[in-house]
């Protein structure tokens, strides 16, 4: 069997992507290579088709058994004799499987570091070993997120197998990380492939300056906009995500928490509800992510600012991973901003965790293109607008802003630069808090001088004032804003500056929704052969079969198959079991197992429609 013939029988894909082809040809040759490619890249390919093809069996070494669990119920669901040998087994369903393996039955072996080192002088003595692949690579790493130790020792396995091609694949590009995996995997001469990280699918944007209520507000619009959409939000605390989870609840959605404080029990329920779509959102913690495969998540929200870009590309690119468009949304406000310089301050590496905050700074505050802000972060150079992001979408307008940073410029001098961002605000706006009253604030010249600008809209403005570099944070004085020389010369009427136009929320969702209108899983179909609403109807009539089908399994629903491939099938509405066959993403099993189903499901309700 070709590669190419492997790709269409077990996963019906007409085509590879441009660089799978080259990776699984350079590993047919025998060589060792590195596989960076960004999440949803199609990194699983690049090793799979080459253990279909070659004799033996492949070993993958993964680093969680819910990813090698989802990996090997994917392969099984496409007919693919693949299993993982871990610690959940009984000792005799480990004994079969070592028979299996051994009479050459596997073409795919999932094992963790810790397994896989156990069974050097074992299990793997006594089968044909066709490739290893390291997954999640960057666990090699200690500059990455994920550091795992016993990946450090897979060196071994270089030359204990000397023929053997090692293929390491990351979606984790930076150099650092990069280099640490070439050298502790002792890879040989490896070939190098680097797939662009633009994640086009995924569209960007920021929302700036908005508190407690209001986010709750925005992120609940967010979210009604997207009826039954799996999505994730990601929160800086503990506390937070269980607030915010709580009060998605209150409101009616499907939501709970998830973060490293809840019981094991409690966030593997979590966990597999999530991607079983039986709860739509989980309101997590980083510590939420890196176990999930889940190809149908539809949307990621940030509640807080994450620490780095590295970190919040991970984030977000576990949207859209089936590449329908899915969209993402970045809150960011002053409290962000101290918390998380707090933490960097306090960290081991200060200099270099300041910096990477600095960077996510300049992110959320960007008046340009924020794609190739992402992009040009990962090195790579582009001269085009993506026109999926806010800033594409509705460019700032700018005004000149001298006197209003003029107001709160002098507001901050007279009370001898002693105030914090929020008494600042309270001031210009005329509140009387008792950090102002406290300090007699209530008596300056400028209390009120702003009266006529709304609190909210303070928020926003000074926050652009401290981002154009006119104010310091004293993070070691009370977090007092304190005036730089830029600041002075503003004040002093010495240079001007410019201010973006403060776009609210209230005003878009009319513009957007007529404008983009992705917002149901209905209207994300392509282009559908005849009535738009019927194909809508259909794919949630099949979306319901494709649970039905998953649960019987015990399996997730994408398991089954994409949302990409339900959505052509509803379009497409197969007569057949034949056509049914030729849909991307249905191979030779899955037509045997699903097509008479489908098929039988798509007439039934044609008829009643
Ligand atoms: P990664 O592991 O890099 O995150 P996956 O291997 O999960 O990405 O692939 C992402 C999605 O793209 C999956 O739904 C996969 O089936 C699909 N895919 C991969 N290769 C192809 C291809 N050649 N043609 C069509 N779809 C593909
Ligand atoms: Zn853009």
């Amino acid at each position: 069997m070709t590669p190419q013939e492997a790709l269409k029988k077990y996963f019906g894909y007409d085509g590879f992507r441009p660089m799978q082809e080259d990776v699984v040809r350079s590993v047919l040759s025998g060589r060792d290579s590195l596989v960076l490619m960004p999440t949803g890249g199609g990194k699983s390919i690049c090793y799979q088709v080459p253990a279909l093809v070659m004799p033996g069996t492949a070993v993958v070494i993964s680093p969680l058994i819910s990813l090698m669990k989802d990996q090997v119920d994917g392969l099984r669901a496409a007919g693919v004799p693949a299993a993982a040998l871990n610690s959940t087994l009984t000792p005799s369903e480990s004994e079969r499987l070592r028979r299996e393996c051994r009479s050459g039955a596997v073409k795919l072996l999932y094992l963790s570091p810790e397994t896989l080192l156990g069974e050097l002088t074992y299990l793997l003595q006594e089968i044909d070993i066709s490739l290893f692949a390291v997954d999640e690579a960057h666990c090699v790493s200690q500059w990455g997120h994920d550091f795992r130790p016993e990946y450090t020792r897979l060196g071994v396995l270089r030359k204990a197998f000397p023929s053997v091609p090692m293929m390491a694949l990351t979606a984790t590009a930076d150099k650092l990380t990069r280099r640490d995996i070439l050298e502790q995997l002792c890879l040989r001469e490896p070939q190098t492939f680097i797939a662009s990280f633009d994640r086009p699918n995924l569209s960007l944007d920021v929302r700036r300056g908005l508190r407690g209520k209001e986010k709750l507000q925005v992120l609940t619009d967010f979210i009604l906009a997207r009826p039954g959409q799996s999505g994730i939000v990601y929160c800086l605390s503990r506390k937070t995500s269980e607030k915010v989870a709580g009060e998605l609840r209150l409101k009616g959605f499907e939501a709970a928490a998830y973060h490293a404080g809840l019981p094991t029990a409690e966030r593997d329920r979590v966990q597999s509800a999530f991607i079983r779509d039986n709860i739509q959102i989980v309101v997590a913690t980083v510590a939420f992510g890196m176990g999930i495969d889940k190809s149908n998540v539809r949307w990621v929200v940030h509640y807080n600012l994450p620490k780095s870009i590295e970190s919040f590309y991970q984030e977000i690119g576990r949207a859209g991973r089936d590449g329908l468009p899915a969209d993402t949304l970045l809150f960011y406000n002053y409290a962000d901003i101290i918390q998380l310089t707090s933490f960097a301050r306090e960290s081991g590496q200060r200099d270099i965790n300041m910096e990477r905050l600095q960077r996510m700074r300049e992110y959320a505050e960007a008046g340009v293109c924020r794609r190739r802000i992402l992009l040009n972060y990962f090195g790579e150079e582009t001269d085009r607008n993506c026109g999926n992001c806010d800033v594409c979408r509705n460019p700032p307008r700018r005004f000149d802003g001298t006197i209003l940073a003029q107001k709160a410029l002098s507001a901050i001098m007279r009370t001898g630069q002693h105030a914090t961002f929020q008494t600042v605000i309270d001031i210009l706006h005329g509140t009387l808090s008792p950090a102002v009253r406290d300090n007699g604030y209530h008596r300056l010249k400028t209390f009120g001088a702003g009266r006529d600008i709304t609190l909210r809209d303070w928020q926003d403005y000074l926050l652009q004032i401290v981002q154009l570099g006119l104010l310091e944070i004293a993070y070691d004085e009370a977090c007092h804003l304190k005036l730089t020389p830029m600041g002075e010369a503003v004040l002093y009427g010495r240079s001007s500056i410019q201010l973006a136009v403060i776009v609210r929320e209230e005003k878009k969702p009319k513009e957007r929704r007529s404008k983009r209108a992705p917002q149901s899983e209905a209207t994300l179909l392509p282009a559908a052969a005849g009535d738009e609403a019927t194909t809508a109807a259909l794919f949630e009539h099949l979306r319901e079969l494709r649970r039905k089908l998953a649960d019987g399994r015990g399996v997730p629903p994408y398991v089954i198959m994409s949302d990409k491939t339900l959505r052509l099938i509803a379009a497409a509405r197969p007569r057949n079991v034949e056509t049914f066959g030729t849909i991307s993403g249905i191979g030779e099993y899955k037509k045997q197992q699903f097509g008479h189903t489908f098929v039988d499901a798509i007439a039934a309700w044609l008829h009643d429609h």
